[in-house]
């Protein structure tokens, strides 16, 4: 059979130097972009956390399971691709054994007769086939020509995602035809164990030229399959892994990125605008991780179906986000990896793609996408290949910010009561401690050094030491605590906002600022622990003050609270009588995983009837206050606020608690416009559910 080898080997070293041109031209733009070598440092220090990522991940497909029947479909289908490169191997062995003794009766060397080896190669193509069923079944369910916008796959290419499940069902018919012409001409190497395999024998005829065709054509069809994945959305096979080795641990969220440029982070004070790169203005700006998530995109549409915005008609998909980019990335490639030379040489079009901006009213992105994004982190929860889209997302906002001080005019306002007044709504420093005086016991000021006996500093936030409904959280909060005993201080006037909404905006400078005077205060102070009532507050104290030098241990105040009624030293006794629903902060959720202790404790309040939304704990709904947007107007489409409480209503609820501030005023205001066009009865109420708490422990 020295034809089927001659033609197999020609075929394969045809396809491989396609695909090997692609994968080149793939990591030199890549890595054209800015460096990111904290990204290697990381994944090289965290071994450990490293495998256990892949192995749950990507061989145990933990995010994607939660998707049932898709994931259920997608694992087989992937571990398809790992059992059937054995069957691969035997193709290939299968060629040159032929070719050489003219019996092409290869078997893997050790295991390649076992019957298990056998079966396990043909279960996994009948289950992968079923899961192409499922696959072809969602999509015609779920097609956008169906179900519009609200369809995952809206924007996607869906030729291409069509066209690699006829590859994939091409791969397992071909095999089945080699294999079951292998058992009749005697070259099989399972006596047992390949159930299908030996089904398909019965139906065929003895032949070794069907044989050596069906050999070819499963050889040709993985070789063609391999261009085109190495060409389309199915690259993930190959990056998917990549991916999530070098994503931010345990997730992109949390924290937000430091801001860096040329692969340090930037020094605000010796910072060159001429030199350095201040986030992200053109496509070039991108890091290699940046390129990578584009790459790895594989079109599903999971972050589109549960992002706020996208949900509320909103410009913003996540998915279209990354596409838009890797679109223009692929457009403009040729170009930028020519020589400065040769790039002098091309036409106008060229030179105006290349200045193309990467956010603008005729850029990649429109700014309404942009700025439509609250940080809530939900695209971030469901990315089965760990993209980042709050990271690109930032990036390009602090390039709008910074650079081209282009961004929603009423965030302005925001950013100049920062700077001058330290909060957000520019009120005089003194009154935040102004909420203490409506308390029957003293609450220490911390102006210098911490005293010994006062164990947590209260981080009272800005919302929390000025608005009125967050102060009611406050009161209740520091009246808990007094009560089990906590010694507890604020730094009252000391105290600034943590920088969170400017760091969320784009305004990295005026974060840094701000976090970097809030941590010499603490440090001056020394301070251990910290607990917060904002879980914006809550993050940035915990997750980004490390950055610049702040360590704290730092907690939110459901979790001291559930900690303090676990111990008995708070004790909830009188009963009351509601049912109750629980939305998630997405900042202490989904970004810090706080899901259990706010309910930990509506649990042990006696009476308390719970009732959870639809969407709820990962899947939680954003109130849209996050990324900023409390400052800014929400002009186009249905208010997220309005949404989120059309949805706690069908509940039917006495009260809907929450754990912030920024929650706790979104949702009022959309409840309290529900009340005024009679959809809420009048009883309803928006509260933290530290108010619950000490209604309970106090029975008032
Ligand atoms: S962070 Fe939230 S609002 Fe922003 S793109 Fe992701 S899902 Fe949408
Ligand atoms: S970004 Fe992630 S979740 Fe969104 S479409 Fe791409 S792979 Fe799917």
């Amino acid at each position: 059979m020295l034809w089927v080898a001659i033609i197999g080997l020609v075929m394969t070293a045809i396809a491989v130097t396609l695909a090997g041109r692609r994968v080149l031209f793939l990591y030199r733009l890549a890595t054209s972009g800015q460096p990111a070598p904290e990204r290697v440092r990381y994944a090289r220090e965290n071994v450990g956390a490293e495998i256990k990522a892949q192995l749950v991940e990507v061989f145990g497909q933990k995010k994607l399971l939660k998707w049932t029947p898709s994931g259920t479909a997608h694992f087989f289908v992937m571990w398809a691709f790992f059992i059937l490169a054995t069957v691969y191997l035997e193709a290939y062995g299968a060629l040159i054994q032929g070719a050489v003794t003219g019996t092409p009766d290869f078997h893997i060397p050790l295991i390649g007769t076992w019957p298990i080896l056998g079966f396990l190669q043909d279960f996994i193509a009948v289950a992968a086939l079923i899961g192409l069923i499922v696959f072809a079944a969602i999509r015609v369910a779920k097609s956008p020509k169906k179900l519009g916008r609200e369809s995952r796959f809206s924007g996607s290419h869906l030729g291409g995602a069509w066209l690699v499940l006829f590859m994939i069902f091409n791969v397992i018919w071909t095999m089945f035809l080699f294999r079951g012409a292998a058992v009749n001409t005697g070259n099989f190497p399972y006596k047992s164990g390949a159930f299908a395999s030996d089904l398909v024998a019965k139906i065929l005829p003895t032949s070794e030229a069907l044989e050596g065709v069906g050999l070819l054509l499963h050889i040709g069809v993985m070789l063609v399959f391999l261009v085109i994945v190495v060409n389309s959305k199915h690259l993930h096979i190959f990056t998917a892994p990549m991916n999530v080795l070098f994503s931010r641990r345990p997730d992109g969220l949390g924290g937000a990125q430091e801001m860096r440029s040329n692969g340090k982070v930037l020094d605000f004070e010796e910072a060159d605008p001429d030199v350095d790169v201040f986030g992200r203005g053109k496509i070039e700006d991108t890091t290699w991780k940046g390129f990578l998530d584009f790459y790895t995109c594989t079109e599903c549409g999971r972050c589109q179906s549960q992002c706020p915005a996208w949900n509320t008609d909103k410009p913003l998909s996540p998915k279209m986000l990354i596409l838009d980019q890797r679109d223009h990335a692929f457009k403009v490639a040729p170009y930028l990896l020519m020589s400065e030379e040769q790039r002098a040489h091309q036409g106008q079009d060229v030179l105006a793609l290349l200045e193309k901006p990467l956010v603008g009213e005729d850029g990649v992105i429109h700014p309404d996408v942009l700025w439509s994004c609250t940080n809530c982190g939900a695209c971030v929860e469901q990315c089965p290949v760990d993209i980042e889209h709050i990271d690109h997302i930032l990036d390009m906002r602090r390039y709008q910010v910074m650079i081209e001080s282009s961004f929603p005019s009423e965030a302005g306002v925001m950013l100049k009561n920062l700077e001058n007044k330290g909060n957000p709504w520019g009120m005089p420093e003194m009154k935040r401690a102004e909420w203490i005086e409506e308390l029957d016991f003293e609450v220490p000021i911390i102006d210098e050094k911490m005293p010994e006996d006062v164990e947590y500093l209260f981080w009272v936030g800005c919302a929390g030491a000025l608005e009125d409904r967050a102060k009611k959280t406050t009161k209740a909060v520091a009246e808990l605590l007094h009560i089990a005993g906590v010694k507890f201080g604020v730094l009252g006037p000391m105290e600034a906002c943590t920088g969170d909404p400017a760091r969320r905006l784009g305004m990295e400078f005026l974060f840094n600022m701000l976090a970097q005077q809030n941590i010499e205060t603490l440090n001056e102070a020394g301070v251990k622990k910290i607990v917060a009532t904002c879980p914006h507050c809550f993050n940035t104290l915990a997750n980004e003050y490390p950055q610049l030098g702040g360590d704290y241990e730092v907690v939110h105040h459901t979790q001291l609270l559930s900690h303090l009624v676990e111990e008995g030293r708070l004790t909830p006794i009188t009963p009351i009588e509601e049912k109750i629903t629980y939305h998630d902060p997405c900042f202490l959720g989904r970004h810090n995983k706080v899901y259990a202790q706010p309910r930990d404790i509506m649990a042990k309040v006696p009476g308390v009837q719970t009732q959870e939304m639809h969407r709820c704990k990962d899947r939680g709904f954003c109130c849209g206050a996050g990324g900023a947007r409390m400052w800014m107007e929400e002009r186009i489409g249905k208010r997220i606020n309005t949404e989120r409480v059309e949805e706690a209503l069908t509940t039917d609820p006495d009260t809907v608690s929450t754990a912030c501030p920024f929650c706790l005023v979104m949702l009022g205001d959309a409840i309290n416009e529900k009340k005024n066009s009679g959809q809420a009865k009048e009883s309803v109420e928006v509260v933290d559910v530290a108010q619950l708490l000490i209604k309970s422990v106090k029975g008032i």
